[in-house]
Formats: C-alpha cells, sequence, structure tokens
C-alpha cells in the first residue's frame, strides 16, 4: 500500500503540556513520525510519497468537517498569541481558561476578542500546545488523509496516511488531544463525497475518538466505532461511554467499547470482534481506522498491554473484513517502539489482503 507523509510536520513540535498539574516536556513529538518512516524503508510496504493536493481542494474539503471560524482561528492564532506580547514567540500557546456550558455559568456567545478568551473557546485541554507551525503541519497533514482517499477511491484495497499531529480528538470548532485537524473524519468525508454510499470508521487508539464521535453524531452514513480506555478514568473523561449511540437520523450509528484500564490482548480481540460485526451489518463500503499505537504495553500514558506481535495479528484481522481501508496515524507514546508497532499493524493489513478475504 502507499504512504501518504507529511513534509510539514516537524513544523508542529510543541515544547510544553499540562500533564497531571506539571509542565512536562511534550509527548507528541516529531519524532513519533521519523520512526515510522525509518521502519518503512527498512520494512517497505509500497511507496512513499508526499500528497498532492491542490489549495483549493483542501480548503474546500477541511470545510466539509470544521468551521469556517474556526479554520480562519487556526490560521492567525500564532500572529494573535504573538501581538499580546513579543516575548510570546518563544513560548507555545495553550489555554488556561474555559466557558463551562453549564447554564447561566458563562456565556457561550459572548463576544471575546482577547486571544486568550479564543483560545479557550477552541481548546479542550492545556496540553496541545500551539505553535508557530502548527497550523502549516496540521494542513499538510490533512492533506496526506485526502489524498489516502483519493487512492481508495481510485480502487486501491489499502492505503496510509502518515499524519502528523494525529487528528482523532479534534471537533467542528475546537482541538485538544494533541489534535487540530480531524483527519480520519476528512478521509472518510471524501470518501463519502467520492462515491462510497456508506462508510465505516474503526478507531483503535486507546483513547476515545471524540471529534470524530461528534462529527457524525447525527449522519446515518458514516459509522463510528471506538475501542478505548473506559473514560469513566481514562482521557478524554466526558465522552466515549457505551451508552451513546448516535442521534437524530444518526440514532444506531455510533459504537463505544469502553475497556478498563489494564486490558490485554483477548479482552481487546474481543471487543474488536464486536466492532468488526458493527461495520459489516452497516453496510460499509469502505473502512477509516484511525490508527493509534498508544494500546502498547509500553505506552507512558496509557493503559493497555498489547504487545508488538498482537499489531500483525490485528492487521490481518482488519484485512478480513474485506472492505477498502485507509488508515491515518494517530496516538502512540512508546516512540522507539511507535515504528515497528506501526509498520506490524499495516503489514498484517497487507498479508491478510494478499490471503483473500471472504468479505462481510
Ligand atoms: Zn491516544
Amino acid at each position: 500500500m502507499k504512504t501518504f507523509h507529511n513534509p510539514l510536520h516537524a513544523a508542529h513540535a510543541g515544547r510544553q503540556e499540562m500533564f497531571r498539574g506539571r509542565m512536562v516536556p511534550s509527548y507528541e513529538v516529531p519524532e513519533r513520525l521519523e520512526y515510522v518512516l525509518a521502519e518503512l524503508r527498512r520494512r517497505p510496504l509500497g511507496e512513499l510519497l508526499e500528497p498532492e493536493v491542490g489549495e483549493a481542494a483542501l480548503e474546500q474539503a477541511l470545510l466539509r468537517v470544521h468551521t469556517g471560524a474556526y479554520l480562519e482561528f487556526l490560521r492567525g492564532a500564532w500572529q494573535a498569541w504573538v501581538a499580546l506580547d513579543p516575548d510570546n514567540a518563544q513560548r507555545d500557546a495553550l489555554p488556561s481558561v474555559w466557558p463551562l456550558g453549564h447554564r447561566h455559568a458563562f456565556r457561550m456567545d459572548a463576544p471575546t476578542h482577547h486571544f486568550a478568551a479564543r483560545l479557550g473557546q477552541h481548546a479542550f485541554d492545556a496540553g496541545t500546545p500551539l505553535t508557530a507551525g502548527s497550523w502549516a503541519a496540521a494542513r499538510a497533514g490533512a492533506g496526506c488523509a485526502l489524498a489516502a482517499a483519493r487512492e481508495v477511491l481510485a480502487g486501491a484495497r489499502g492505503a496510509f496516511a502518515l499524519t502528523r499531529p494525529p487528528g482523532h480528538h479534534a471537533g467542528p470548532d475546537y482541538f485538544g488531544g494533541y489534535c487540530f485537524l480531524n483527519n480520519a473524519a476528512l478521509a472518510a468525508q471524501a470518501l463519502r463525497d467520492g462515491g462510497c454510499a456508506r462508510v465505516a470508521v474503526l478507531d483503535v487508539d486507546y483513547h476515545h475518538g471524540n471529534g470524530t464521535q461528534t462529527l457524525f453524531y447525527e449522519r446515518p452514513d458514516v459509522l463510528t466505532v471506538s475501542l478505548h480506555g473506559d473514560p469513566a478514568t481514562e482521557y478524554p473523561y466526558f465522552l466515549g461511554f457505551a451508552d451513546e449511540r448516535g442521534a437524530g437520523a444518526g440514532q444506531g450509528c455510533n459504537l463505544n467499547l469502553p475497556l478498563p484500564r489494564g486490558s490485554g490482548f483477548e479482552a481487546w480481540s474481543e471487543a474488536l470482534e464486536r466492532a468488526l460485526r458493527e461495520v459489516c451489518d452497516f453496510g460499509a463500503q469502505a473502512l477509516v481506522v484511525p490508527m493509534g499505537l498508544d494500546t502498547f504495553a509500553g505506552d507512558p500514558i496509557s493503559g493497555f498491554t498489547l504487545r508488538g506481535e498482537h499489531y500483525l495479528r490485528v492487521g490481518e484481522r482488519l484485512a478480513r473484513a474485506g472492505l477498502p481501508t485507509l488508515f491515518t496515524f494517530e496516538g502512540g507514546y512508546a516512540v522507539a517502539e511507535l515504528g515497528a508497532n506501526a509498520v506490524n499493524l499495516l503489514q498484517g493489513f497487507e498479508a491478510g489482503a494478499a490471503g483473500g478475504s471472504a468479505g462481510g
């Protein structure tokens, strides 16, 4: 399969994040993607390409998923941050105040102009540093997702969007969880717009794909399924529970499979089987897999215990669903093992796809 990688990803390099009451070095670092690229050169899956997506097509695609106001905010955020204080050029922007949605507590529609307030309106955590290069990097990453979608629409069995920064926590007009633009949602929407009547998103990152869920929550044409650490104890805490099944026309088109911290491959695989049954029953014509590798036992901020060889089996199992499949790169913070784990999963997929699939 072809891999589309982001030539501008390293422009987004956060210095620090707020983590459990302390400022710590960012976990989501450029080296993550470099390890995956190095492993892909060692164990090639196919061509490594930079995406070629025109400006106009990219703008149009971004507006299918995110609001114009949010995109404008991201585009000008760094400039506005430095305008507050020239010394801000030496530090990343992190929010420190948020408008909670409680009745009569705060005006969600307040005509705020100060950058600190606007940052709080568009961010849901203080773990996602916005840097001088965040917009350029996120935008180019979104281009990878679109290029991969085109590849699948042209008939490819699989495609890999090696996106960084990741995307699955980003919603219509907010960022968080290291994510600014929702690459998986952009890919799913591009597949829909390109003629796939029904698309399924199966998120295997350790953390619930809250942004993707929210974006498609009332949609009957895109199924969203997520296997993740139980939000009762795990980030992002406020979404990802089993009783969230979609709403309106999208009722029944969302499935969350939360698992307790400490879960191993056996319990995880059972949840994967359940997820794939849902994808099959939905009648999806294409599958998008937000591929997080933070389910790995050695991950420093997560709590499942999958091992390297398990990812081969995960890839094989995903291939047996028999669907054209697009992978986006999401979390995974055991940086040195990240390349091997990611390529294991993709190689497993390739092997499973080559071995022939019964389909469904
Ligand atoms: Zn994650």
